[in-house]
């Protein structure tokens, strides 16, 4: 197996060489290279561990449909031997001073930046999105949560006043295939800035930042076994929430996984944190600054193929500015570049799955049989891989499938309203609560309309905006709990000795 992150000569475009090693030269200028390595095997106790199963699965490039790599298949006897190792390290990290599990997360967030790029082209190769936000975005975050959580380890006194702050225990992490390793990152600072171990699953379809986040945690010194990535599918994720040795559960994911989750961890006495889907509505008010507002959909909606859980995929326009805003749209919408996601001029890579591009074809068609009205960018797409051009409808209903379901796809359901109060009833019209973003001029009513929204997070003139320090969760069907800030920290101790309540 050739060694992960190994340095090779540069020979421009993505090819596959020397009998299965992935070779990729980020830019031809560049002096930056790196390997995928054929095969991926489990990490577990600090150490690479072939599964128990004998299997492995493929993981391809969205864009090309190319394999990239093969990665275990993790089975039971996979689960309990990383939930095992997890155990064996989490008396000696738990007893580390918040100092010194600081001092680890500050050196792999450090490390993290200093191999920025090769993650960021990783990460756009297993994932479809464009260079531009994995560069920009993914990995810069990614940094910031280890960068954040390590500045708490020493502190956590101090973030609950009055109480002792204890780690839980073993904490069993699901994550999605939209932001892989943004996601691992949320999950994993936390939990060991608390003094928590982890056994993390990725999702089956972009589990390679992942991993690479494990030669991350060597170079680190991680203690063995802090954190254990196991890769699979959701045989392997129900596996791990189903495991008796776990403290806590904490996934991200679709709202149907959530609820059979919490069904596994009903009655068993551990902690639960759900991050999943959403519906959010974007209001623009007609006092609004239009070409702002415009920028601000068109962030809200196509950022990341629209495979955002917060994705901004309603959009409720006021009847007086209706027909402007949805010309203003249009023409932006023309202007997004679709393609190569590796080019760094890309604004819309590839949809990350068939199966993915599969829901977005069907309710699109549903919308469409539904009779609201359809607009598409007028792109050309590569003939190879899983596109979709930039989409929106007009005359939608509130009864349609696109105002109601969630599509993780660049399709924009346009309604209108004319007062604020008929803004917020249809906002919150909707099964979800995760996020919601407002355009409007006026202060007082940005402040009238933020405490009617049942969502998790609102966006005031700006939209997809993220920062460690601000706490992210849903409502209803969105889920419950936070990440980020102190409300995410609170999730992964136990308040002990106190007389403040939690
Ligand atoms: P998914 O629920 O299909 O899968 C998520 C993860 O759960 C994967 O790792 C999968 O292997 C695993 N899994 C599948 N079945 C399981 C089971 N029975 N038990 C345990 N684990 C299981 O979701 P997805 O398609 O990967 O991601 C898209 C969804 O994630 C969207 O609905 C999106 O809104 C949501 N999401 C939410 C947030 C948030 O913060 N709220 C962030 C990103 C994505």
């Amino acid at each position: 197996m050739a060694k992960n992150g190994e340095k090779q000569q540069a020979t421009g475009t993505p090819e596959l060489v020397f009998g299965g090693v992935w070779k990729y030269d980020p830019a031809p200028e560049s002096t930056e290279h790196f390997t995928i390595a054929p095969r991926y095997e489990l990490f577990v106790g600090g150490e690479w561990k072939a599964p128990k199963t004998g299997k492995y699965f493929a993981t391809i490039d969205p864009a090309t449909e190319k394999p990239l790599s093969e990665v275990a298949l993790a089975g039971d006897k996979d689960v309990d031997a990383a939930v095992k190792a997890a155990q064996k390290a989490f008396p000696a990290w738990s007893k580390l001073s918040g100092e010194d599990r600081g001092r680890y997360l500050f050196r792999i967030a450090r490390i993290l930046l200093e191999r920025a790029r090769e993650f960021a082209c990783l990460e756009t190769l297993d994932n479809g999105k464009p260079i531009k936000e994995t560069r920009d975005v993914d990995v810069p975050l990614a940094a910031q949560h280890f960068f954040y959580h390590a500045g708490w380890a020493d502190k956590l006194d101090l973030l609950f006043p009055g109480q002792t702050p204890e780690p839980l225990g073993v904490i069993g992490q699901v994550i999605p295939w939209n932001f892989p390793l943004l996601m691992a990152a949320w999950k994993i600072a936390p939990a060991l800035a608390a003094g928590n171990c982890v056994v993390l699953k990725p999702a089956e379809t972009s589990p390679l930042t992942a991993l690479r986040l494990c030669e991350v945690f060597q170079q680190a010194g991680l203690p063995a076994g802090v954190v254990n990535i196991i890769t699979g599918d959701g045989k392997t994720g129900a596996a791990l929430v189903r495991h008796p040795g776990l403290a806590k559960v904490a996934f991200t994911g679709s709202t149907e996984v959530g609820k059979e989750i919490q069904r596994a961890v009903a009655g068993r006495g551990i902690e639960l944190t759900l991050e999943l889907g959403g519906k959010a509505a974007h209001l623009v008010f007609e006092d609004a600054a239009i070409d702002q507002a415009v920028e601000g959909v068109v962030r809200g909606i196509f950022f990341n193929q629209g495979h955002v859980c917060c994705a901004g995929s309603r959009l409720l326009v006021q009847e007086s500015v209706h027909d402007l805003f949805v010309q203003k749209l249009q023409r932006r919408m023309a202007r997004i570049r679709v393609g190569n996601p590796m080019d760094k001029n890309t604004d819309m890579g590839a949809i990350h799955s068939a199966a993915q591009l599969a829901r977005i074809r069907e309710l699109v068609a549903a919308g469409v049989e539904g009779g609201a009205n359809l607009h598409q960018s007028a792109c050309e797409l590569p003939k190879k891989g899983f596109w979709f051009p930039p989409s929106l409808f007009t005359e939608v209903a509130m009864s349609h499938r696109i105002a109601r379901e969630e599509v993780f796809g660049p399709v924009l359901a346009v309604l209108t309203f004319r007062t604020p109060e008929e803004a917020v009833e249809k906002a919150n019209n909707t099964s979800y609560g995760l996020s919601a973003g407002i355009w409007t001029d006026k202060g007082a009513r940005i402040l009238w309309l933020a405490e009617r929204m049942k969502a998790g997070v609102v966006w005031n003139n700006t939209y997809n905006r993220f920062d460690a320090a601000s706490p992210f969760g849903g409502y209803k069907e969105s889920g419950f709990g936070r990440e980020g800030g102190r409300q995410g920290l609170r999730a992964y101790v136990r308040l002990a000795g106190g007389l403040l309540p939690g």
